[in-house]
């Protein structure tokens, strides 16, 4: 009788213990986005636990095709990704599609996503579209998007909330209050192909995230007026190269973020109006950018640990008031060739998510339940 009790309860605790083995053994599963710099353009790469991929743009164009390609597949490798699942470019501009073709004879893509047709006629964009990405995705599958769909990423849902100049009509889960925001609204003037952008809400566990694409102010409008269909996010990013053609309050304090990751450049994006925006913005903890922007100034930046590529022209000071937005045709800025840093965000189920600047090492960690 004495001997089968210690024997069950021996063999109890044997359970337990390899039960308890397992549980330590097995690697924590979270969805990992790399925000990678190219310089003012846009890639941002989300790894879900599965090790599915879904990649945002493909960053520039021309020159600097190869460079971004490169810069995304240093991602790719970091995250031992052996295909991406799935592309979506949000417009037809050149900082958006640039690096397609040479990151699709780098690695395989499976589904090519998009809004639908060019609406702003350009020599590059038009030509790439008739003779390059047909032959791209010949091989996978092409799918346009409106709002609402849901792109299937184990693990993760993932929603288009706008696209070719639509956005949902119905409010996501959890949203739909009135956006308080809406009566101080004015409205902004844009080109054709930003406003097309499809915009993703991803959601992993309590962890929810948004990546707009260009979406301009005024179609921020139609999205969070008059009621807000989003709701609160825990991660904004891109927030179109922080420039001030987007990033409106309506949009901006009704998302609630903890945190934004700005995909601006040097001289592109970070402007003043941007940063007292999103640093007035409700429960914001912190705003991560790519790049030092001479745009901002030492009176509107960031601290330097939270920006993860620096200027490539350095001056001797750094100036307090912010310089103006280079105008249409001015000189570009000068290239950065260089090595690059990401930005890692890396969310956990409950909602938690640690952020970590690659080129110094700095990381944050930001608590779940607030
Ligand atoms: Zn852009």
């Amino acid at each position: 009788m004495r001997t089968s009790i210690i024997l069950v309860v021996g063999l109890a605790l044997a359970v337990f213990a390899a039960a308890f083995s397992t549980a330590q053994s097995r690697t924590p599963k979270t969805l990992d986005i790399y925000v990678v710099d190219v310089e003012g353009g846009n890639a941002t790469l989300f790894v879900s636990p599965s090790g599915e991929a879904l990649l945002i743009d493909t960053g520039n164009a021309g020159a600097a095709a190869v460079r971004d390609a490169e810069r995304i597949m240093a991602a790719v490798k970091d995250a031992g990704l052996q295909q991406i699942n799935h592309l979506i470019t949000t417009h037809w501009h050149g900082d958006h599609f640039g690096g397609m073709a040479e990151l699709a004879s780098r690695i395989q893509i499976r589904e090519f996503i998009d809004h639908g047709p060019n609406v702003q006629p350009a020599a590059a964009a038009d030509e790439f579209l008739q003779k390059t990405y047909p032959q791209l995705y010949a091989k996978a599958k092409h799918t346009i998007v409106k709002p609402g769909d849901k792109i299937p990423v184990a693990g993760l849902d993932v929603r288009v909330v706008t696209s070719a100049g639509e956005t949902i009509k119905t409010a996501l889960p959890g949203a739909g209050k009135p956006n308080p925001n809406c009566a101080n609204f004015k409205a902004g003037e844009n080109n054709a192909e930003d406003p097309q952008s499809v915009g993703t809400h991803i959601t992993f566990g309590k962890f929810r995230t948004l990546h707009l694409g260009d979406l301009t102010m005024n179609k921020e409008f139609e999205l969070m007026c008059p009621n807000d269909r989003i709701g609160a996010v825990d991660v904004l990013l891109g927030l179109h190269h922080g420039q001030a053609t987007s990033n409106s309050e309506v949009l901006v304090h009704a998302l609630h973020p903890r945190v934004a990751v700005m995909n601006n450049g040097t001289r592109k994006g970070g402007e003043p109006v941007v940063m007292k925006t999103v640093h007035s913005s409700p429960g914001l903890e912190d705003l991560w950018q790519l790049h030092f922007s001479v745009l901002s100034g030492q009176e509107y930046t960031v601290p330097g640990m939270f920006i993860a590529n620096g200027i490539d022209e350095q001056q001797p000071a750094l100036p307090i008031a912010p310089i103006p937005a280079p105008q249409p045709g001015a000189a570009p800025a000068p290239v950065h060739n260089g090595t690059a840093y990401w930005i890692k965000v890396s969310a956990q189920q409950d909602g938690s998510f640690t952020v970590t600047n690659t080129r110094n090492g700095f990381s944050k960690t930001y608590r779940a339940g607030l």
